[in-house]
Order: C-alpha cells, then structure tokens, then sequence
C-alpha cells in the first residue's frame, strides 16, 4: 500500500534547526561526492540527540556505532506478524547488510546497561500521529549524535513493508529527509532512495544513502 506519509517531525526539525544553524555548523563541508548529505548531523538537522517518549519526537539521532543489532516484537501489544517480519528481514539482507554496518538479530535483546540492542521493531498505532505511519524515536541518547538504543514503530494491517522498514531504519542509522539535507533536495527526490517520504513498499536503500552510510560507520 502507498500511503500518505507525512512526517510531522520533518517540520518540527526544520523549525528547530532554523533556530540553531548558526551555532553548529561544524557538519558542513565533508568532503565526499554523496548527491547530497543526508547523514545526521547535517547543516539542517542538528538539533542533538535525546532520550524521548514515543509520542514526542523532536530528536533525529544515529545508532552508536558499525554493529547493528535488532530485535522484533513477538509478542505483546506490539507483537509483528509473520508478513511484517518478512519486510525487516528483506530491508535488513538486501538494504542494510551489503553496507559498511554489520546487521545481526539479536533473539535475546537487551533493553538496559552501555550496549542495549540498537533497534526495536514493533507493529502498532499507539501513540502515532494519525498522518504518520511509522516512527523511529531514541530511547536512550548515548551522547549529542548518538543513540543506543531505538524504537521503530509501524502501524498494523499492511503498513509494514520492505520500503518502509528501509525507511524507518534509515532514520534509526541517521539518515534523514531530503528537506533537512545539505544540500536540500525534494522529499520525493528518487535519489534519496527509501529516504523519500512517502515511500513505495518495495523502495530500495539507493546509491546515495549507502554513500552516507558507508562514509560514516
Ligand atoms: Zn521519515
């Protein structure tokens, strides 16, 4: 399902990132041909990473280091099915794995102490505003860039998908809207690959955002 993926946080980084492009713009200038920066912090994203609620993302973050460990619910309130734990899987070996990070499920996650799990996958709308369908949110901020452990929560009943799941983890490894990119590019510019919001179910990572990726972890 294509769906209408507007991401409120997108224009609540904007505006705060308006506010402190002054102050921090020690980002700006890496020298690499990626099509655009889109890797936190970028000239436009830069607000610092914190631990937040589910309901109350005002951070973007990137995941603490090279070796990517997740883990999807199984059961409880945010329990996935069989067809959503396809969709991570097929994001994870086809997208994240043939990157610089090194992609491993954790089947006993760990959700305290320096070296939590680094993504949680849950399927459900709780706490998700009603024009977004997935979120990726910090749990635990390491320090100003970095998270140890996220969130990725996806609505149920056919939301989930490869092009979101690759959307959502790209968040969760720092990867950002082209609004908030250096240079800015169009949300719905294909180079962004599954950064671009909305996303098609079947989106591939793309070019660029593994540039970013790989100049980074
Ligand atoms: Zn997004």
């Amino acid at each position: 399902m294509l769906t209408a993926f507007a991401d409120k946080t997108a224009a609540r980084i904007v505006g705060i990132c308006t506010v402190v492009l002054v102050v921090l713009t020690a980002s700006a200038g890496i020298a690499w041909a990626a099509y655009t920066d889109n890797m936190y912090p970028t000239q436009y994203a830069n607000g610092g990473c914190i631990s937040e609620e589910p309901n109350a993302r005002q951070a973007t973050c990137r995941t603490d280091n090279a070796t990517l460990t997740y883990y999807m619910d199984s059961g409880g309130d945010f329990e996935l099915e069989t067809p959503d734990k396809d969709d991570v899987r097929a994001t994870m070996s086809n997208d994240y794995n043939p990157t610089d990070l090194s992609v491993s499920y954790d089947s006993t996650p760990s959700f305290s102490g320096s070296a939590e799990t680094d993504i949680i996958y849950q399927e459900g709308s709780a706490d998700i505003p009603s024009s977004v369908d997935g979120m990726t949110w910090c749990n635990n901020a390491s320090n100003l860039d970095e998270c140890d452990q996220q969130f990725v929560r996806i609505r149920g009943a056919g939301y989930y998908s490869r092009g979101l799941a690759c959307h959502e983890t790209g968040h969760a490894v720092g990867l950002v809207h082209g609004s908030v990119s250096s240079p800015i590019k169009s949300n719905t510019d294909s180079r962004l690959g599954c950064m671009v919001t909305p996303v098609g179910t079947n989106t591939s990572l793309g070019d660029n955002n593994i540039e970013n990726i790989n100049n980074t972890y």
